[in-house]
C-alpha cells in the first residue's frame, strides 16, 4: 500500500489566516525553522492507479494539483479517484467534497449519522447527487470492517476497520443528540497485504482498545494537533484546552508521547498539526523530544510504502 500525506496540519492550515502567533508570524517573515502545511489530507492506493481519499480537506483542490499520481490521465473527464472515506463530519474533513462535485463518480464511505449531517441537513452537499450514480454512499459501521471498491464494483484489495473513538459532533450540527455517539468520531486501521496503517488524527484519549489497535500498525498517522493542553490561550491569545476540543496533546505529564513511550516496532508519525504547535519549529526543544521519543512529523508530500 502507498500512503501519501497531501496535508498534515490542523483546520485552518500553517499559517492560519488570522493568527499571528509566533509560529505563523516568523514562518511568514521567513524566519521559522519548518515548512508551511495544509490541512490535513491523506492519499492511498494499493494497485498504484486507484486512489481513495481519507477526508476531503478545503485545501483538496490544491493538493490534488500537487499529486501527479492523483491528475486525471486521459484526454476526458476522469480521475484516478475512486473515492473517499470518511472518519467524522468536522468542516476540514468534510469541506473538500464540494470540490468533488462536477458529475465524477465517487464512491462516499461514511457513517449513517455523518452522511445524513451532510446530505440531509446541509443542502449544499446535495450537489454531490444531482445525477444519478454520482456519489454512491457506502454505509460504515463502527467496529465492522469494509472493503474499498473501485468504479466498476472492483475489489481493491485494501480494507478498512473504523474504530469508534471518544468524542462529538461538530459545533455546527444541531441535535447531535439525534445521531449515533458513536459514530462521531473514527479512527482507521486501512489494511492490504498484511500491512496496516493506523489513521488517528483526532484523539480524545488512548483507551487500552485503541493502545491494542496501534500495536499492530506497522504506520500510525497519530493526532498531533496540539503539544500542550492549554496551548491556544498560551500562544495564540484565545481558546479551549485541546482535551476540550478533543485532542489529547503530544507533551506533559498525560501527554500522547508519555503514554505511547511502550510502542516500538512500526513508524509512528504525527499528523493534524495546529499551527500554534511549538513542535512544528525544528530547532526547538519539542520538535528535539518528538524526534528523540522515535516520532516523525508528517509534512506536505510525506510518503510511505507499506
Ligand atoms: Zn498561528
Amino acid at each position: 500500500m502507498h500512503v501519501k500525506v497531501l496535508g498534515s496540519a490542523a483546520g485552518g492550515g500553517f499559517p492560519q489566516w488570522n493568527c499571528a502567533c509566533s509560529n505563523c508570524r516568523r514562518l511568514r517573515s521567513g524566519q521559522f525553522s519548518g515548512r508551511p502545511r495544509s490541512q490535513t489530507q491523506v492519499a492511498i492506493t494499493e494497485d498504484g492507479r486507484d486512489w481513495f481519499l481519507l477526508g476531503a480537506s478545503p485545501d483538496l483542490r490544491a493538493q490534488i494539483e500537487s499529486c501527479p499520481e492523483l491528475h486525471p490521465k486521459d484526454r476526458t473527464r476522469s480521475s484516478p479517484i475512486s473515492g473517499v472515506v470518511l472518519t467524522a463530519a468536522e468542516l476540514d474533513h468534510v469541506l473538500g467534497l464540494l470540490m468533488l462535485r462536477e458529475f465524477q463518480p465517487l464512491s462516499v464511505y461514511a457513517t449513517a449519522s455523518v452522511a445524513r449531517i451532510l446530505t440531509e441537513a446541509n443542502s449544499m452537499f446535495r450537489m454531490l447527487d444531482r445525477v444519478d450514480g454520482q456519489t454512491r454512499w457506502q454505509r460504515v459501521r463502527p467496529n465492522e470492517s469494509f472493503r474499498l471498491l473501485g468504479p466498476s464494483g472492483d475489489d481493491l484489495g485494501i480494507t478498512c476497520m473504523p474504530i469508534p473513538l471518544p468524542g462529538t459532533y461538530p459545533a455546527y450540527v444541531q441535535k447531535s443528540e439525534d445521531f449515533a455517539a458513536e459514530e462521531a468520531a473514527l479512527g482507521l486501521i486501512v489494511s492490504s497485504g498484511g500491512r496496516k496503517l493506523g489513521f488517528f488524527p483526532s484523539v480524545a484519549s488512548i483507551t487500552p482498545e485503541l493502545r491494542k489497535w496501534l500495536a499492530t500498525s506497522d504506520l500510525v498517522l497519530f493526532d498531533g494537533t496540539f503539544f500542550e493542553d492549554d496551548e491556544l490561550r498560551r500562544r495564540a491569545g484565545t481558546g479551549p484546552q485541546a482535551r476540550e476540543m478533543g485532542h489529547i496533546p503530544v507533551g506533559g505529564e498525560n501527554g500522547s508521547l508519555r503514554q505511547l513511550a511502550g510502542l516500538n516496532g512500526q513508524r509512528k508519525v504525527f499528523i493534524h498539526i495546529n499551527n500554534t504547535n511549538p513542535m512544528l519549529d525544528e530547532s526547538g526543544a519539542e520538535y528535539r523530544a518528538v524526534r528523540e521519543a522515535g516520532w516523525e512529523l508528517a509534512e506536505d508530500g510525506w510518503q510511505a510504502v507499506l
